[in-house]
């Protein structure tokens, strides 16, 4: 016999970064998965998680969410964990340079989740996110954002600009700050989201500067700026730009999916790369609540249910420059893993224009493996053992 600390036994995995969708059994010791496999008889765990009627899925990716508790609409990472099934989490923008290294000190570091952000255009990120951080263009800090992704390379990957007429000013000034975020991405080597608000410029206008691995985030938003044209086609520019690589990110959030616009995009075949919460304080009660909801909405919408793990997992990963690490149930990667159960019935699922839809699946996170340890948390069927007959 071989120990080891968790066996998930019978569980129905759906793992895309391996096309791999059947009833495995995995095992799990010291942090790492170490066997996948039809039924593994031969080992003595500590844990054994019943998983019968369960999908097992690597641990989700949520690429869009705000846990800088300082920051008001800052939520805990911790608590996200188990409540949605997410072992890595990528906080955009919430501080600037001038307040990520307390971000880092007071929630990165503390959270036992893997937290990585991206660097806000605005010195002070979104401590007054209301106000508009980029409305005075002294509070622009490109300089500031090279040299925080310089100091803090193992958790600030990117750069982050909240690109609404209302936010970073309109006309030249927003051009000029949208500008200027590109080019902090370039000089730091890493990558760019840029949030579509009500723009000052055009999508297919912002897409022109835009490279593979940099990111739109609430791609399915409505009001004035969306990647459909007037007639609800989607713009040509969008789709040779995710042709090309540029990542379109759900980040559904309290204002930015609407139904119209995510059904005629998937209607004309454009999917998202990736699906994202944008999880903070006024919308983790609704209408987003966590990522398997987020996800239930596109099973609703006739995505294939194997599509919609990637979407929250290897996606993601691939995004994060980590997919030989994350996002998969390699044996010999980390071992965070999700365990997602699918209830049927009617469930009324809302966008952020309040316009309801009924679907019949809803996923619900019942189980979450971090790091090889079991989260307390969650769906509350951790102790579950399902009787033969
Ligand atoms: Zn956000």
């Amino acid at each position: 016999m071989t120990q080891c600390d968790i066996l998930i036994k019978g569980g129905e995995v759906i793992d895309p970064s391996q096309n791999l969708r059947g009833v495995r059994d995995v095992a799990v010791f010291k942090g790492k998965i170490v066997a996948l496999g039809e039924s593994l008889t031969d080992y003595e765990p500590r844990h054994v998680i019943d998983a019968c009627g369960l999908y097992v899925t690597p641990g989700l990716i949520d690429l869009h969410v705000h846990v800088y508790t300082h920051m008001p609409l800052g939520l805990n990472a911790d608590s996200l964990c188990p409540a949605g099934g997410v072992t890595t989490m990528l906080d955009t923008g919430s501080a600037g340079s001038y307040n990520f290294a307390a971000f880092r000190r007071d929630d990165i570091d503390r959270a036992q989740t893997q937290v990585l952000g991206l660097v806000n255009l605005s010195c002070i990120g979104l401590i007054a996110y209301n106000l508009g951080e980029l409305m005075d263009p002294r509070y622009a800090d490109p300089e500031g954002v090279v040299r925080t992704i310089e100091e803090h390379p193992d958790v600030a990957i990117g750069v982050k600009i909240r690109a609404g007429a209302h936010i970073i000013g309109a006309g030249e000034q927003g051009r000029d700050h949208f500008l200027q975020a590109v080019s902090a991405a370039r000089k730091s080597n890493t990558w760019l989201m840029v949030h579509i608000g009500e723009c000052p410029m055009s999508i297919p206008d912002m897409l022109e500067h835009m490279e593979p691995g940099d990111c739109i985030t609430h791609c399915f938003k409505g009001g004035s700026t969306r990647v459909l044209d007037d007639d609800n086609r989607v713009f040509e520019g969008v789709r040779t730009a995710a042709e090309r690589g540029v990542i379109f990110d759900v980040g559904h959030g309290a204002g930015s999916f609407q139904w119209e616009v995510v059904e005629a995009a998937l209607e004309q075949g454009f999917e998202p790369t990736t699906i994202s919460t944008d999880l903070h304080r006024q919308n983790v009660h609704g209408p987003v609540y966590d990522m398997p909801a987020t996800m239930s909405k596109f099973l609703m919408l006739g995505t294939p249910l194997e599509r919609v793990i990637e979407m929250s997992t290897i996606g993601p990963a691939r995004v994060l420059n980590r997919a030989d690490e994350l996002g998969t149930l390699k044996v010999g990667t980390v071992a965070d893993i999700a365990l997602l159960e699918k209830r049927e019935g009617r469930f009324v699922f809302t966008d952020s224009y309040k316009q309801t839809r009924i679907g019949n699946e809803l996923l619900v996170a019942t189980a979450t493996i971090r790091r090889g340890e079991i989260v307390p948390g969650g769906g509350g069927t951790r102790m579950r053992h399902m009787a033969e007959n």
